[in-house]
């Protein structure tokens, strides 16, 4: 890392500060299991700074036009592509994802959210509607005013950035925490705002847990706009605590997405993007697919398949350029993947590749949170493994009979993420994509991100859409002006 880049200090109306408690957590790098940094242990009272610098900063702001904010942030897009190696870097040691994922996807992302959103202000229309001969109607979308932004640590920036953008495009500040696992990549967002000319209060940023800062910021009465992602437990207090204060809420939260691949798939294609679908990221990707069904007589060559490509990935140092999987995000995490693959087995699932953390990686890596990629056959449909999310390196294939079989299997979860569906068959993708109850289905592909299109989970996977005008109208408070004849 950077000299000097290490210390994390939260950003409040425009400068670094420290937390007001003094308290730091240690911020360990998951390929070393070693602290590499210190993250601030910040509460209530930095929450408390933040909002009175957003509330400050809200007058002007809401009332700068649009095509200034565009400017500005664009201006932020810029200054993450610039720095895009030093990003890369960071999210790498912070994460233990690759650094080539790092590099090629996150942070360019990251700077294409910024960009997306400082666009798309620019061509926004206002609905009218005329009543009969008595009335013109117009709406009014005006900013709400502070958001508070709460991200998980698997895609720092990019996560967090996909809230930031649109919530500070559309006129509104924000009080952002970051997870208190990743938040080295925030720290130095602030930096590129700062560069930007980004000016002071817009986005404030308060490092800490959740229990302490999340809690603050959601249950803070200055705050009216909740944008949430992160597991659906911790989803559930965060309704909670907005339910009673009318909060307008968005709730990105788990998934278990099913992979289906019929037989009639072009089953090279089916194979590649599976093993994308399944292990990008060690498994921990909200959207991954963990529960793969495939045709019974394509089954035996899709495994064959998919575990000697699964097999094949590079397992190494996350800053090896050449490493395709990199470390799990923690030991807490890394225990709870040991578990479920003990469960599976109990639960009568037979390991076919993987199943334990690999051989020593290097002497650097030798205390880091490693697990191999992990292939689960023969376990019941509907039992644990294949029911809770485990968020890690771990996938079970099941074999299928029949179309509406398999729309019964995808769909008997609790959750309603994303899906994907093989097929070379056009009929039965639509027909399937259709009765498939998930907020995304992709056919014939995995992760295709078009930023306009609405993004988002039905189910216990949340509530609202992110994501092109979704986040636009969930960033603005619609007002219906009626003007009688
Ligand atoms: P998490 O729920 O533990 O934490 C998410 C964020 O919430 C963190 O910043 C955390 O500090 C904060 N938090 C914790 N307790 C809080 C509270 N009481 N009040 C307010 N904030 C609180 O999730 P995680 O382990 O960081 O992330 C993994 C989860 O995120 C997985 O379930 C994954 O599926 C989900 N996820 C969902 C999406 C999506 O778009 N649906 C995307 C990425 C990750």
């Amino acid at each position: 890392m950077t000299e000097g880049s290490n210390e994390i200090r939260n950003y409040i109306d425009g400068q670094y500060v420290a937390p007001v408690g003094g308290a730091y957590l240690d911020n360990i790098e998951p390929a070393t299991g070693k602290p590499y940094s210190q993250v601030p242990d910040s509460d209530a009272r930095d929450v408390e700074l933040a909002v009175t610098a957003a509330e400050r900063a809200f007058e002007k702001w809401s009332r700068t036009p649009a095509a200034e904010r565009s400017k500005l942030l664009l201006r932020v897009a810029d200054a993450i592509e610039r720095d895009l190696e030093r990003f890369a870097l960071a999210e790498s040691v912070d994460t233990g994802k690759p650094l080539s994922l790092a590099r090629n996807l996150d942070i360019p992302r990251a700077a294409s959210n910024f960009r997306f959103f400082a666009t798309a202000i620019l061509h926004t229309e206002n609905e009218a509607h005329v009543t009969d001969g008595m009335a013109f109607n117009y709406t009014l979308r005006q900013p709400r005013g502070i958001t508070g932004l709460i991200s998980p640590w698997n895609l720092p920036l990019y996560l967090l950035s996909w809230k930031i953008a649109p919530a500070i495009a559309c006129g509104n500040t924000a009080v952002a925490k970051p997870s208190e696992l990743t938040p080295m990549t925030a720290h130095l967002l602030c930096q590129a705002c700062r560069e930007a000319g980004l000016p002071d209060g817009v986005l404030n940023i308060v490092h800490g847990t959740g229990p302490k800062v999340g809690q603050a910021i959601t249950a803070h009465p200055k705050i009216n706009t909740i944008s949430f992602t992160g597991g659906t437990l911790t989803g559930k207090k965060v309704a909670e605590t907005c339910a009673p204060m009318f909060k307008k809420i968005s709730l990105e939260l788990g998934g278990k997405n099913p992979n289906i691949v019929f037989a009639d798939a072009d089953l090279d294609a089916a194979i590649t993007g599976s093993v994308r679908s399944s292990f990008a990221n060690q498994g921990q990707v909200c959207l991954c697919g963990s529960r793969i069904f495939v045709e019974r007589a394509a089954y035996q060559s899709f495994v064959d398949g998919f575990v000697d490509k699964t097999s094949k990935l590079r397992m190494g140092d996350p800053l090896d350029p050449a490493t395709e999987q990199g470390a799990i995000v923690s030991k807490t995490q890394l225990e709870k993947v040991k578990f479920y693959v003990d469960l599976a087995q109990q639960e009568g699932g037979r390991v076919v590749l993987g199943g334990s953390p690999p051989e020593q990686i290097n002497d650097r890596c030798r205390d880091g949170f490693f697990f191999q990629p992990t292939i689960i056959t023969d376990l019941p449909v509907g039992c644990r493994t294949n029911r809770e999310e485990i968020f890690g390196p771990v996938v079970s294939i099941t074999p299928f009979d029949s179309e509406e079989e398999v729309i019964g299997h995808a769909n008997d979860s609790e959750y309603g993420l994303a899906s994907s569906v093989w097929t070379q068959n056009l009929n039965r993708a639509h027909r399937v994509a259709e009765q498939i109850h998930t907020g995304t289905v992709w056919v014939n592909c995995w992760l295709l991100r078009d930023l306009r299109v609405p993004f988002g989970g039905m189910k216990q996977s949340g509530i609202g859409r992110e994501g092109g005008n979704e986040a636009l109208h969930f960033f603005t408070e619609p007002k219906n002006v009626c003007i009688a004849k």
